[in-house]
């Protein structure tokens, strides 16, 4: 009997994340389970939990700790998870890695991944992309569009979003640094933490998740 792969994956905006997280839930046959998509699943379906979170959200107020432990408890209990799961978006707190360690006992967390990518790479991707304002597509500085600011798909007007702007960007990284910092200290602690370098060919990088996780589980 193979235990259950519980892998937990940290990175930050611009780190190839989302990518990586697919790859991995395919090659493991893992679920994918995306906190923040859940969240916006449960707003967008008008569910008891959707009504919840948004009032909390309207409010400027953060999703409470109990309330994020129901919809992780509930989620991890479902049948494709007793295999094993890729967990993103949570914890987001030493408290509640804890509370996770605790669900999970005795065994816990098998690995908690981090996508290490340098600072002034996720600038400079995230500075140079461009989205049409009326069809979403998203564009590179380079490429026909972002350059010429109109959109090759629609005629629309290509432009950067104001969240996408250098002290914007530099800012979040702050921010999303003080927050996992602990977390990632936390794994590291208990000899469960791998960091993968997330810049280059992302199938080089998947690679190297995958030899890292096999090596680690
Ligand atoms: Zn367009």
């Amino acid at each position: 009997m193979v235990s259950p792969l519980r892998l937990l994956i940290f990175g930050r905006q611009g780190s190839g994340k989302g990518t990586q997280s697919s790859r991995l839930a395919a090659h493991y046959g893992i679920p994918h389970i995306s906190t923040g998509d859940m969240l916006r699943a449960a707003v967008a379906s008008g569910s008891d939990l959707g009504l919840q979170v948004q009032s909390i959200m309207s409010d400027g107020g953060l999703v409470s700790d109990e309330l994020m432990e129901g919809v992780v408890r509930d989620r991890l209990g479902e049948d494709d998870a007793a295999a094993g799961f890729l967990l993103d978006g949570y914890p987001r707190t030493p408290g509640q890695a804890a509370y996770l360690e605790g669900l999970l006992a005795p065994a816990g967390v098998t690995l908690a991944l981090n996508l290490d990518v340098d600072n002034d790479v996720v600038v400079d991707r995230i500075t140079r992309r461009r989205v049409c304002e009326s069809c979403g597509s998203t564009y590179a500085l380079g490429e026909p569009a972002a350059d010429s600011g109109t959109c090759t798909k629609c005629g629309g007007s290509v432009v950067q979003r104001e969240d996408d702007t250098e002290v914007a960007v530099r800012k979040r990284l702050s921010l999303y640094e003080d927050q996992t910092a602990p977390l990632l200290a936390f794994f590291e602690e208990k000899g469960r933490l791998v960091t993968v370098d997330g810049v280059g060919d992302p199938d080089d990088i998947a690679v190297s998740l995958i030899a890292a996780i096999d090596a680690g589980r």
